[in-house]
């Protein structure tokens, strides 16, 4: 157990400590007395503690008639009955609609006048009466957040989007039980949150369909979707799972599908065994959707996953395996912990993310038992958390939002990847027990109802003896990480931490592992960081070589002395321990990043990772860094001189492999790195045999292959795409090809025909077929001539923010910015800023995440390229 002598201060202290601590807006609840409220665009905060206040009891019945055609519009009538407290108030639905397209308001069986405002539908008091009210609203859905395609169509209303398409109180605080009723064309089926409880034929070639009505929930939550999709079912114990899917293969369906049911019985047994509450929806279903934007979504009775993550292709790597179980445990998790009891406002959307992933961690370490968990959650977490922490756009892991709007740029790396490392350390701090116990009185007593994180943190609190909410401060509220530092100074060893950016009196309370070496004999030691400086006076003798970081504990930049990073990089291949050789690469790589070791130098050591790596995870990590530094940390001129070099080592260990998971990791690195001449000519061979070296490869590995050669060969253009695609059995890759293909074009107005219809948001639908584009466009390889897309990219992300789904944004500017390290993008970028002075500042901290790699392989570069340049600090 971690012992941070954070002991708790004395009663009365604490109590105001809490009170200052009391999100400002719950406070606001409590003594909310405006009855009037400015209606502006989204739902504020404002509103939301009105109604919040006024209305209670909410019961949603909606009904909807799916036209023959499914790009066709959606006739929609919804029935809300309420309670109402007061008759001063006019009652708001959030709705963003026209009034072409609302034909009718009744309230309590009368017609009623209502006014649309601001992307509200509002009743006016003396339609409404204080207590019972039914409102009945019929209208055409709105589009936004239906997503379609040719044979299906789906909704996804996370994080406030139900209000772009039906009437509501689009707030996660406000919920309430909803009812389905279809009308669709016979051959299609319809998956809601609720249980299939009646079917009628109302033509002969249409349908009604009602379905039971689902426990109450938040409106993020609402699903439906429609289409022609395949049902496998299985009961065990009495319980009932179905996957919908609309895959084609058989041979796919059948290989995957016991893994698939049973890694969601396993994860459903384990959750009600570990929260001692039963699974609280009437049921699980997984939809699998081939377009999915995310990976999954948890809506209760109607889980989407994206397809390919689930049904595998032949001989899938162990990450993919491992993903899979992850994903599933996660969403299942969420049945608990964000679905059950919810937050209270978007910002703490955090909260709900980090108990599915710990969750998702402690069941997929059962079902993986030959894996090194420590190992999975250190190459999980850390990268990524880091990827955003080390730059100047961090953010907190809680956020502010005044408008839910907004609401979609609280999700990113900090939130899945930082909120995990400091719950880890929670767990230590209360021990694992009490935080079970904790987290289950937790659940009990908010079930099918909100709550906040200081709620947990008040039950939380009653089972330890350190002041948790006094720890939590740093790790939640503040932005950033340490820089940690070994000195010998004064005859004993000194750690010194300091924020990497910004207040200097910051302190990450945590516990490090650290080894320090005499003599070749490394002396392994832990060690309590509880203030900016702390002394170890036991170790007397200076250390030839300090290596921080021994294990998954620790987090910030562990800057190391020169003759250490020497060691550390000669030694990386002969420490027996996996957990001590991934650790000291995350390391090794944020020093890197840091500038403290020269790209050549990086590039050499990773090669022999590659040559003598044989535990998967650490082997991911270094193909990925070497994708990386490979492509952002070397120049035109100085890349091929390592291509030849690194494609033979990726194809020789390829080669000597037995283990096909390891094959597929180490072709698709060699298919991204490869440039030499003879590399692309094996390359081309080997996508017209679709085998390398007797390794049948997948239409997925082939894709991406061609896509890569299209890139790289000038003998081919966007027609060798197009034909490759052409004979896919696989829509969805194919369409997608064929979506991608005009960026290899060699006729600049192709190009920029192609970016120039990216502005509009009906050609950026399918996301994932958009961000595939925009890297193949500001690829390394090509960029000089893309970069004048770069300004046009960054004026849009606010309209992408506004029109996309949750992760678009950093996506966007992720696979625009991740191509490009030089002084020509940092000054569009710093120009971009300049021109727009009042940018908002969400967006902006997602611009700086993007660009912190697009300086810092500027830098890089320049410092080893000129190193009698003087090259600022990075
Ligand atoms: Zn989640």
């Amino acid at each position: 157990m971690l012992q941070l002598r954070l002991l708790k201060p004395n009663a009365s202290i604490m109590n105001k400590f809490i009170a200052l601590l009391i999100p400002a807006f719950l406070m606001l609840y409590a003594c909310q007395q405006a009855e009037q409220i400015s209606i502006e665009p989204g739902v504020s905060i404002d509103l939301a503690k009105q109604r919040f206040n006024d209305i209670s009891h909410i019961k949603y019945q909606l009904e909807l008639t799916i036209p023959d055609s499914i790009e066709g519009k959606i006739e929609g009538k919804s029935i809300i009955s309420l309670h109402k407290k007061s008759i001063k108030t006019p009652l708001i639905f959030d709705f963003v609609s026209s009034p072409q397209k609302i034909k009718e308001v009744l309230v309590n069986d009368n017609k009623a006048f209502y006014s649309l405002e601001n992307e509200h539908l509002v009743i006016p008091p003396r339609f409404l009466k204080k207590g019972e009210n039914e409102i009945e609203i019929s209208y055409i859905l709105g589009d936004e957040a239906l997503h379609r395609n040719d044979q299906y169509l789906y909704s996804l209303f996370v994080p406030a989007k139900a209000r772009t398409t039906i009437p509501c109180f689009d707030q996660p605080d406000l919920k309430a039980s909803i009812t389905y009723v279809i009308s669709m064309p016979q051959q299609l089926t319809a998956i809601t949150n609720g249980q299939q409880e009646y079917m009628e034929e109302i033509s002969h070639n249409r349908k009604l369909v009602r379905y039971a009505s689902s426990h109450p929930i938040s409106t993020y939550l609402w699903a439906f979707t429609v289409g022609a999709y395949q049902k496998i079912t299985q009961k065990r114990n009495g319980r009932e799972i179905s996957i919908y899917h609309m895959e084609k293969d058989s041979a796919q369906i059948l290989r995957n599908t016991p893994a698939i049911f049973d890694q969601v019985f396993h994860s459903i047994n384990w959750l009600e065994d570990y929260t001692e509450v039963d699974f609280p929806f009437s049921k699980y279903d997984l939809v699998c959707i081939p377009s999915f934007q995310f990976a999954g979504m948890e809506h209760p009775g109607a889980i989407y996953y994206r397809s390919d993550l689930l049904f595998l292709s032949k001989k899938p790597t162990q990450q993919q395996l491992l993903r899979r179980a992850q994903l599933l445990a996660h969403e299942t998790a969420h049945m608990w912990f964000g679905d059950l009891v919810t937050m209270k406002w978007f910002s703490g959307v955090w909260q709900k993310e980090v108990f599915a992933n710990f969750m998702a961690d402690k069941i997929v370490e059962e079902q993986f038992p030959q894996l090194n968990h420590q190992l999975t959650f250190l190459t999980n977490h850390f990268p990524a958390s880091y990827s955003v922490d080390r730059s100047r756009g961090a953010n907190p892991i809680q956020q502010r939002l005044t408008n839910l709007k907004d609401a979609g740029s609280m999700y990113g790396n900090i939130i899945y990847h930082k909120a995990p490392i400091m719950m880890h350390q929670l767990e230590h701090l209360t021990g694992k027990e009490q935080l079970r116990n904790g987290l289950s009185q937790y659940l009990k007593k908010y079930s099918y109802g909100n709550a906040t994180w200081t709620h947990l943190i008040e039950i939380l609190n009653d089972f330890s003896e350190y002041d948790l909410q006094l720890w939590s401060n740093t790790w939640i509220h503040e932005t950033g990480r340490p820089i940690i530092r070994f000195h010998f100074e004064d005859d004993q060893l000194v750690i010194k931490q300091q924020p990497e950016y910004g207040d200097t009196s910051k302190i990450w309370a945590q516990r490090i592992k650290y080894c320090r070496i005499n003599d070749s004999k490394e002396t392994n030691e832990e060690v309590e960081l509880l203030s900016a400086k702390t002394s170890i006076e036991e170790v007397l003798q200076k250390p030839e070589y300090i290596l921080p970081t021994i294990n998954e504990s620790g987090y910030g930049l562990f800057l190391m002395d020169k003759n250490s990073l020497t060691y550390a990089t000669m030694h990386i291949n002969s420490w027996d321990d996996e957990l001590t050789r991934g650790a000291m690469l995350i390391q090794l790589y944020e020093n890197f990043l840091h500038g403290e070791i020269a790209p050549s130098a990086y590039l050499n050591m990773l090669q022999t990772i590659v040559v003598n790596e044989h535990n998967e995870q650490v082997l991911n990590l270094a193909c990925s860094q070497l994708i990386d530094v490979f492509w952002r940390f070397t120049t035109q001129s100085t890349r091929l001189k390592y291509a030849k070099k690194m494609e033979e080592t990726l194809l020789k260990r390829f080669s000597i492999s037995k283990i096909s998971s390891i094959q597929k990791l180490l072709f698709n690195t060699w298919t991204q790195i490869v440039t030499s001449h003879t590399g692309l000519q094996k390359l081309k061979q080997v996508i017209e045999k679709a085998e390398i070296y007797n390794f049948t490869l997948s239409d997925r590995d082939l894709s991406q292959a061609v896509l890569h050669l299209a890139l790289k060969d000038e003998t081919i253009d966007q027609h060798f795409v197009i034909s490759f695609a052409n004979q896919l059995k696989n829509e969805e890759i194919k369409n997608k090809l064929l979506f991608v293909s005009p960026v290899f074009s060699p006729n600049e107005t192709d190009l920029d025909r192609f970016v120039e219809n990216l502005q509009y948001k009906e050609n950026r639908k399918k996301e994932n077929w958009v961000l595939t584009a925009l890297s193949f466009l500001h690829h390394p390889y090509r960029n000089e001539h893309s970069l004048k897309y770069v300004e046009q990219a960054l004026e849009l992300t606010s309209s992408i923010q506004q029109t996309g789904d949750i992760f678009f944004p950093i996506g966007w500017l992720n696979n625009t910015l991740g191509g490009y390290g030089s002084f020509e993008a940092m000054e569009i970028i710093d120009y971009f800023f300049k021109d727009n002075p009042g940018y908002p500042d969400d967006l902006k901290r997602k611009i700086l995440q993007s660009a912190d790699m697009v300086k810092r392989s500027h830098l890089i570069k320049e410092k080893y390229l000129h190193p009698y340049l003087q090259t600022p600090n990075l």
